[in-house]
């Protein structure tokens, strides 16, 4: 079996973890019918999730990096699942 994904186990397990301590924060949800991560825009959750990563960053991650991922996480996350229909 060829692989030819590049495996980076760290950054995914960083951004695996950023993703679930903004959800534990509520500052994003999973779209429940499609997956999609979509953004809460809660400043308090956002702080919420930002304090954790300052407080409690994952194993051999420093706070700094915790607390950019988590804004990389919000950053590439819209406010909408791009697959449910939209009301507007
Ligand atoms: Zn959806």
């Amino acid at each position: 079996m060829l692989m030819t994904k590049e495996r980076r186990p760290a950054i995914r397990t960083l951004r695996g973890w950023a993703i679930s301590a903004l959800q534990e924060a509520g500052a994003i949800r999973e779209c429940e019918e499609h997956g999609w991560m979509q953004d809460r825009a809660d400043p308090q959750a956002r702080e919420r999730a930002f304090d954790v990563a300052r407080r409690d960053p994952p194993p051999g991650v420093s706070p700094e990096d915790a607390a950019a991922e988590i804004e990389d996480v919000l950053g590439s996350i819209g406010d909408a699942c791009p697959e449910c229909p939209q009301e507007r």
